[in-house]
């Protein structure tokens, strides 16, 4: 990522899609990195959970499309946990 690619867009359709389906106010992360520290697959990612927060705040929707394999395995994450609780 440059700094050139940074398009701040706190009204973004991305952040506004995210907090349509989860219920949850993107703007309300602070960025402590308490996601990224207890993420068990934060080693395989490019942006790590707290980095995605962060660029879904800044409406940088390219680099938050690039991470959807490891996205992917967030979700398989949950799965696996759901499934062996
Ligand atoms: S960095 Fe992660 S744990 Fe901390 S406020 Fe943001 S989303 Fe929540």
């Amino acid at each position: 990522m440059t700094l050139a690619s940074i398009n701040p867009s706190p009204l973004s359709d991305l952040r506004t899609f995210v907090e349509s389906q989860s219920g949850q106010k993107v703007l309300d992360c602070y960025q402590c990195g308490k996601c990224s520290a207890g993420c068990p697959v934060d080693y395989a990612m490019d942006l790590g959970p707290r980095q995605i927060m962060r660029s879904i705040q800044l409406g940088l929707k390219d680099e938050v499309l690039e991470e959807h394999d490891h996205l992917a395995l967030c979700f398989l994450s949950d799965l696996l946990l759901a499934l062996s609780g």
